[in-house]
C-alpha cells in the first residue's frame, strides 16, 4: 500500500509513526514543504527566550530518525501543489508525482498576518517554525532591541511577551479583546491580567493597531507606542488551498471536513490537526481548535481506520489547555461562558479559592477554579488560575467531562492526598461539593461586581473588614450572626462575604435556618473581587 502524507507536523508525524508500527509492509512517504520535521512547535516561544538554549532540543525527529526506526522517507523542502482525487496522485512543485493508496493531509494552520499599514517600516515576525525562532533570535542578538510589541493575546502571545520580558525587553502587548487568552472567562483572567503587569508586561486591552509607525505603532484609541520590532502572534489560519482545489470540502472558514474517522469527502483521502473541523465535545457544533494533543491522536486514529484491525471514531475536542504566564498556570477544558452564551446553552456557574495543597504545609498557594455546569449536573467546562496544582485539577476534571461524569463525580472524586499535594478535600472535591450545595438549594451564589439595592455583609473579622470589603458592606463577624439576626433586612437582597466564601456559606446557612430567604454567597469571597476589580484593566 503507497501511503503519502502531507505535512510533516504533529499530526502528520503521529499517524506515519503510528501506521508503520501497525503495518511493516506499506510505503510511507512525507511531504514536507519547509525544511523541518517533527519540530516542538510548543516549545518555540521558550526557544526564543533561551530558556531551552540547546536548538537540537526542539528537534524532536529527524528524517534520518525516521527512516532508520521506521522505514518512512521525509521529503523535506517538497511542497505538495496538486491533488489528483481520481488518478489518485499528488504533485510536488517540483514535479514529482506520488500515486497514493491513501492520502493523509496534515497541512497545519499558517499565522493569520492582517493587512496593517507600515507594516514594512519595523522588523516584525511571527512564529510558528524554527526558522521563525531563528529570525527572531537572531533580530535579538543582532539589533539588542529595547522594546517590542507583541500584537495578540492568545497563549502564543502571552508565552512570546514573557520570553521577551526575561530578557530584559520593554515589551507591550496589544490585543483588541478587552482580555487575554480567549478560553478564559474575564472573571478568571483578572489574575493574569494583573500578574503580566506586575512582571513588567505592558498590556494594553480593547485596542488594536491602526498603523505602524516610524517610532512604533500607532493604535486605534490614537495611542502611540514606541518599538524596535513587532511580533505578531493574531491566531492561524487552516492552510488548505490544495485540498479546496481537489474538490475537498472545506467548512465555511476553511477548514477540512470529514467524517469521525477522519475521512473526507474521498474515502481514501484522510485529514487530522489545525486544518480540519472537529466536533466541539461539549456542544457537538463544528469547531476549529489548535491544538498538538488532537491532532496525535487524530492522526493515530487514521492509522487504525486505515488497517481496520481496531477502528475507532474520533469523539470530538474538548479544548483542554495550559499556559504557563511567569510564576503563574491558566488552564482550562470545555466551553467557557462566552462559547455557551453564544450557543444558547443555560448554564450556572461556581468559582472557589483553594490552597494548592494543606495550608498548615509550606509554599500552599492560592488557586482559583471555576466549574459551568447544566441543571442536571452536566459539567461543561472548567478553568483554573494559580501558581501550583492548576494542571491537575484540570486535567481531573477535563477526564470526568470525558467519560461523561456530572457535578456529584467532582464531589465523589477519590484524589490522592498527603499535605505537600492537597488537601483531604481537594479543591475539585470543594467545587464539586459547593455546586451539590447550590443544586440542593442550600445556598445560593453570587458573582460580579455590582451590589445595588443589596445589603451587604462582611463576616470575617473587624481586622479582616478594615483591610477592604465589599463596597458598602458592614461588618458582622460569624460568630456575631445569630445574636445579630435582627440587624438582618427582609425586605432586600442580602449578600454576605467573607475572604474566599467558605465563612459566607456557614453564614447564610445560619440566616436561612432563621428563615431568611434571599441570601446570597459571594462566590470566591473577597479575593475573588479584589482581583476582579485590579485585573480589570482601564
Ligand atoms: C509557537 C507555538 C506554540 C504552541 N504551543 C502549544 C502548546 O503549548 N500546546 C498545544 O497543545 N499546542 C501548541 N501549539 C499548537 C500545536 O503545535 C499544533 O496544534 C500542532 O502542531 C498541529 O499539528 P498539525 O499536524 O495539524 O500541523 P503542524 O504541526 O503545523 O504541521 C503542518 C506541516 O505541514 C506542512 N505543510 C503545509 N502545507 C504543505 C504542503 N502543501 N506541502 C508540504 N508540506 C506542507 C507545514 O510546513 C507543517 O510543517 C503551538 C503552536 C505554535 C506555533
Amino acid at each position: 500500500m503507497n501511503i503519502v502524507v502531507i505535512g510533516g507536523g504533529a499530526g502528520g508525524a503521529s499517524f506515519a509513526a503510528r501506521m508503520r508500527r501497525l503495518d511493516n509492509s506499506a510505503k510511507i512517504d512525507i511531504l514536507e514543504e519547509t525544511n523541518e520535521t517533527s519540530i516542538a512547535s510548543c516549545g518555540l516561544p521558550y526557544f526564543v527566550g533561551d530558556v531551552i538554549s540547546n536548538r537540537e532540543n526542539i528537534q524532536v525527529a529527524t528524517p534520518q530518525l525516521f527512516k532508520q526506526a521506521f522505514d518512512i522517507d521525509i521529503h523535506l523542502m517538497t511542497k505538495a501543489e496538486k491533488i489528483d482525487a481520481k488518478a489518485k496522485t499528488v504533485t510536488t512543485t517540483d514535479g514529482q508525482v506520488f500515486p497514493y493508496d491513501k492520502l493523509i493531509l496534515s497541512t497545519g494552520g499558517a499565522p493569520f498576518v492582517p493587512p496593517i499599514k507600515g507594516l514594512e517600516k519595523k522588523p516584525s515576525f511571527t512564529l510558528k517554525t524554527l526558522k521563525n525562532a531563528d529570525t527572531i533570535k537572531a533580530f535579538l542578538k543582532e539589533t539588542t532591541p529595547k522594546s517590542l510589541l507583541v500584537v495578540g493575546g492568545g497563549f502564543i502571545g502571552v508565552e512570546v511577551a514573557e520570553n521577551l520580558v526575561h530578557q530584559g525587553i520593554q515589551t507591550t502587548l496589544v490585543d483588541i479583546a478587552p482580555q487575554v487568552l480567549p478560553p478564559l472567562d474575564a472573571d478568571m483572567v483578572c489574575q493574569i491580567h494583573e500578574h503580566m503587569t506586575e512582571k513588567g508586561v505592558k498590556l494594553i486591552l480593547g485596542d488594536g493597531i491602526k498603523e505602524i509607525t516610524e517610532k512604533g505603532a500607532l493604535l486605534s484609541s490614537g495611542k502611540e507606542l514606541s518599538a524596535d520590532g513587532i511580533v505578531l502572534a493574531l491566531g492561524i489560519r487552516p492552510q488548505t488551498q490544495i485540498a479546496k482545489d481537489a474538490g475537498i470540502e472545506l467548512t465555511p472558514k476553511g477548514a477540512i471536513k470529514t467524517n469521525e474517522f477522519m475521512q473526507t469527502n474521498f474515502k481514501d483521502i484522510y485529514a487530522c490537526g489545525d486544518s480540519v473541523a472537529v466536533k466541539d465535545f461539549v456542544n457537538q457544533e463544528e469547531n476549529m481548535v489548535a491544538l498538538a494533543g488532537p491532532a496525535n491522536r487524530e492522526g493515530r486514529l487514521i492509522a487504525d481506520h486505515i488497517l481496520g484491525k481496531a477502528p475507532y471514531p474520533y469523539t470530538g475536542t474538548q479544548g483542554t489547555g495550559i499556559v504557563k504566564v511567569f510564576d503563574m498556570t491558566a488552564a482550562f477544558t470545555g466551553n467557557n461562558e462566552k462559547q455557551l452564551q453564544a450557543k444558547n446553552i443555560p448554564y450556572e456557574k461556581m468559582i472557589v479559592w483553594k490552597a494548592s495543597h494543606a495550608g498548615y504545609y509550606p509554599d500552599a498557594k492560592p488557586l482559583v477554579l471555576k466549574v459551568l455546569y447544566g441543571k442536571d449536573g452536566t459539567i461543561f467546562g472548567a478553568q483554573a488560575v494559580g501558581y501550583d496544582g492548576v494542571d491537575k485539577r484540570i486535567d481531573v476534571i477535563a477526564t470526568v467531562m470525558r467519560l461523561h461524569g456530572k457535578t456529584t463525580d467532582l464531589r465523589d472524586a477519590e484524589l490522592c492526598y498527603a499535605p505537600p499535594y492537597s488537601s483531604a478535600k481537594d479543591p475539585v472535591n470543594i467545587i464539586g461539593m459547593a455546586i451539590e450545595n447550590i443544586r440542593q438549594g442550600l445556598m445560593r451564589p453570587y458573582f460580579g461586581t455590582s451590589f445595588e439595592g443589596m445589603f451587604v455583609v462582611d463576616v470575617r473579622s473587624n481586622e479582616a473588614f478594615e483591610k477592604g470589603h465589599l463596597p458598602e458592606a458592614v461588618n458582622i463577624p460569624l460568630e456575631n450572626i445569630k445574636e445579630s439576626l435582627d440587624k438582618f433586612p427582609k425586605d432586600k437582597p442580602i449578600l454576605i462575604h467573607c475572604q474566599t466564601g467558605y465563612r459566607s456559606y456557614v453564614a447564610v446557612r445560619i440566616l436561612m435556618e432563621n428563615g431568611f430567604e434571599n441570601v446570597y454567597s459571594y462566590a470566591g469571597g473577597y479575593k475573588q473581587y479584589s482581583t476582579e476589580i485590579k485585573g480589570a484593566l482601564k
